[in-house]
This record gives C-alpha cells, sequence and structure tokens, in this order.
C-alpha cells in the first residue's frame, strides 16, 4: 500500500496526524505518525501495542477504526479512519455548551459504544472531549488509544493529565472497573450542557478534593432540565456500584426524549421494559 500525504489534521504526544489518500483505492484515511525515539523515552511502547491490538478489533459506528500499522526505522504509522468534522472538544468551545438535544444525542451515541466495549471486557478510562472526534454527518467517534482489556484494573499511568474525569476510585488508585466510565459520561454530560467540567478547580489538589467529595454545582445562568440533572446524578456516585448502568442511561427517560437517535446495541427486548 502507498500513501499520498495531505494536509496535517492534528499534533499528537508523539508526533503528528496527516490526512492521506491509499494511491490505488483513492481511499481517505488519517495517518497518525508516531516517532519511536519519543514513544521508547516514554517507555510506552508496550502500551501502544496492546492499545491498538485492541481498538483494531472493535467495529462499532462510534468507535473510530484502525485498519492497521506499519513502521520504518524511526516512525510508527497507524491507519486510522478520517474524521471530517474534527474535535468534539473544538465544537464545544465554539458553542460554549451544547442544547439539550445535541448533548442527549452525544450521551447516547457514546454510552452506545461504551455498552459495546463493556461487553468486550474494554474499559476506556479516558473519555474527555479532547478524545472525541466528528464523523461526516457529525456523529460522534471515540478515538483514541487509553483502552485498557483489564477489567479489573489498578494502573495508575492516566494520573499525569488532567483529573477533571477520573473518578474517586481512580484517583484514589483503587482498583476499578468499567464503571469508571459510568462517571466519565456524567462528567461529559454536565460538560456538554454547562461548558466546563463539574470538578474544575484552580488546582490539582481541590479539583483531587471536590472529586472525591464528589462536590458540584450548577451555574446559575444556565437553564438546565430536570431530566438531565436526574441522569448526571445518577452517574455522578462516588460508589461504583452505586452508578446507574450503561443500560439505564441507554433507557434514561432524557436520553430517550431528547436524544434525535437511537442506539444500535440495545435489543428490542430491553426498549419494551
Ligand atoms: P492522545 O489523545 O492519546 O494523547 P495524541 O493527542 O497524541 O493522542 P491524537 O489525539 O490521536 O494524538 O491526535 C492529535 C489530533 O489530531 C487530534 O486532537 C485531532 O485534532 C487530530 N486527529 C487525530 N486523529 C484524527 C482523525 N482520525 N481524523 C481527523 N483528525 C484527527
Ligand atoms: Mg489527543
Amino acid at each position: 500500500m502507498y500513501f499520498d500525504i495531505g494536509r496535517p489534521l492534528g499534533k499528537g504526544k508523539f508526533g503528528n496526524v496527516y490526512l492521506a489518500r491509499e494511491r490505488q483505492t483513492k481511499f481517505i484515511l488519517a495517518l497518525k505518525v508516531l516517532f519511536k525515539k519519543q514513544l521508547e523515552k516514554a517507555g510506552v511502547e508496550h502500551q501502544l501495542r496492546r492499545e491498538v491490538e485492541i481498538q483494531s478489533h472493535l467495529r462499532h459506528p462510534n468507535i473510530l477504526r484502525l485498519f492497521g500499522y506499519f513502521h520504518d526505522a524511526t516512525r510508527v504509522y497507524l491507519i486510522l479512519e478520517y474524521a471530517p468534522k474534527g474535535e468534539l472538544y473544538s465544537e464545544l468551545q465554539r458553542r460554549g455548551q451544547f442544547p439539550e438535544d445535541i448533548s442527549a444525542t452525544y450521551i447516547m451515541e457514546l454510552a452506545d459504544a461504551l455498552n459495546y466495549c463493556h461487553t468486550k471486557k474494554v474499559i476506556h478510562r479516558d473519555i474527555k472531549p479532547e478524545n472525541l472526534l466528528l464523523g461526516g454527518n457529525g456523529e460522534l467517534k471515540i478515538a483514541d488509544f487509553g483502552w485498557s482489556v483489564h477489567t479489573p484494573s489498578s494502573r495508575r499511568s492516566t494520573l499525569c493529565g488532567t483529573l477533571d474525569y477520573l473518578p474517586p476510585e481512580m484517583i484514589e488508585g483503587k482498583t476499578h472497573d468499567e464503571k469508571v466510565d459510568l462517571w466519565s459520561l456524567g462528567v461529559l454530560c454536565y460538560e456538554f450542557l454547562v461548558g466546563k467540567p463539574p470538578f474544575e478547580a484552580k488546582t490539582h489538589e481541590e479539583t483531587y478534593r471536590r472529586i472525591s467529595r464528589v462536590e458540584y454545582t450548577y451555574p446559575v445562568q444556565v437553564n438546565i432540565s430536570a431530566g438531565a440533572k436526574d441522569l448526571i446524578a445518577k452517574l455522578l456516585k462516588h460508589n461504583p456500584m452505586h452508578r446507574l448502568p450503561i443500560q439505564g442511561v441507554l433507557m434514561h427517560p432524557w436520553v430517550v426524549q431528547c436524544s434525535t437517535k437511537k442506539p444500535t446495541t440495545l435489543s428490542s427486548e430491553e426498549h419494551r421494559q
């Protein structure tokens, strides 16, 4: 396979992402170029290998496809599905916050993708707007390599980044399972509607404290429906066992009534209940 490289799509931690076209088929895709030196330096080669292995086997309309990879002396190349509408993060920045129908649709798409992942014993652990891209029809695509097969897991490697999306059990270094993604879903739902994450604070320590006490409030200027607040409250529970299960998110009245799409993974049996 030969690729013609086009414009850069974005900058990554270990290299850049380019628009590309496969010569023979003219198939448009994104090529993520990672420098081996930088991967080695950070000691993440092993992690990258495993995460590529996982993402390349996932098939869901709301999960960015990873078609394959190759490498040369200095770089690793990941062949990715191209997300024409870019980052959800930019969209949120541009609009300030999302209306309820758009928020509910994104939550539906996220929950649908996570439901699919969880049935495969894959937990994501790193859902945040920067890791969500948009397809040609504005559909959400989970797009990064923060995946893990380990359920339960006690990995702490994600703690170097922002704490904002992490649940109490992860910041407190306890073992965790797929219920971490339910917490992040609650954080994202809040952020879509309000425009910033619920536990945001000036310092790392303050964010930590607010997460572990589940301290959040709604700004008085924005009007958020009781249904949305109910879903967020049911996801932001300190005890992972008390969080609304993913099926419950897909069937939550606010999601069902406000979303403009239907889930792909919920059976008609579950729909009827
Ligand atoms: P990580 O989020 O794991 O730290 P990274 O930040 O190093 O990874 P990416 O987030 O994968 O790298 O890519 C950097 C940027 O490039 C993205 O934020 C996005 O703007 C753009 N980008 C990446 N992949 C695609 C794609 N498949 N289609 C369109 N744009 C993309
Ligand atoms: Mg990124």
